[in-house]
């Protein structure tokens, strides 16, 4: 099967489970998902599957890659904060569907891929990158409307919701590394109250404190 016919196998499956919005299913078919997976699973990159992107993280499940930017609810004003940049396939679904994203990654050779991508993709004007720990957020530039973090928290991070704009959406997977985790959106309301729902379960790497020792070059 070619890449158009297998992409739009890719669309139909999301339609089938979920994924309604049609400006994110126009957004996922605009992204090549095949330049953000490494070559060994390639002919996998259109099949409704999570894969490794090196130093143990892997590109997220498309499914929930549409489920998750459809619960965002953004628009073309909006200033988006990404925790998890990774293999940067998210980040350039955000950045076909709000004003500017600013991504966060701890792993330094993961960033520098996804840069690399974005750039030639032409989104490097929509999107900023920093190597850093994301669970402290990005003060400078909050407040945000609207918070995707891409890794699973213990909890809804307190910082994060402090740079989250009041009226603001925060989209997150919770639960422990090895037990049962959940996608939960965030309202913010007002300056101190917060609307919470579970949308569905779901399963992601951690979300880790700080950086990493040493990050070997290519790992
Ligand atoms: N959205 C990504 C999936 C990334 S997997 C994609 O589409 O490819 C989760 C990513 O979160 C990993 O790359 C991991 O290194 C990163 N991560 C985990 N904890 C982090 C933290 N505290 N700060 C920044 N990035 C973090």
């Amino acid at each position: 099967m070619n890449v158009p016919s297998r992409k739009i196998r890719l669309i139909m499956e999301l339609r089938q489970n979920g994924v309604s919005a049609t400006p994110v299913l126009a957004a996922i078919e605009r992204v090549p998902r095949d330049v953000f997976v490494s070559a060994p699973f390639s002919d996998q990159a259109y099949e409704n599957t999570a894969l490794p992107i090196g130093c143990g993280q892997t590109i997220s499940q498309p499914l929930v890659v549409g489920l998750m930017t459809q619960a965002l609810d953004l628009n073309d004003r909006h200033k988006v904060l990404e925790i998890g940049t990774g293999s940067g396939y998210q980040t350039a679904v955000l950045a076909r569907l709000c004003r500017r994203v600013y991504t966060i990654e701890r792993h330094g050779p993961l960033l520098r891929e996804a840069e690399a991508r974005l750039t030639a993709l032409g989104l490097h004007r929509t999107v900023v990158t920093r190597e850093g720990d994301g669970g402290r957020g990005w003060p400078e530039q909050a407040p945000f409307e609207r918070i995707l973090v891409t890794a699973a928290a213990l909890d809804i991070p307190k910082v994060l919701v402090a740079q989250l704009a009041i009226g603001g959406v925060m989209v997150l997977p919770v639960g422990k590394e090895s037990g049962a985790q959940e996608v939960v959106r965030v309202r913010r309301t007002a300056e101190d109250a917060l609307v919470t729902e579970s949308l569905f379960p779901v399963r992601f790497v951690p979300l880790v404190d700080g950086l990493p020792p040493r990050d070997a070059p290519g790992a």
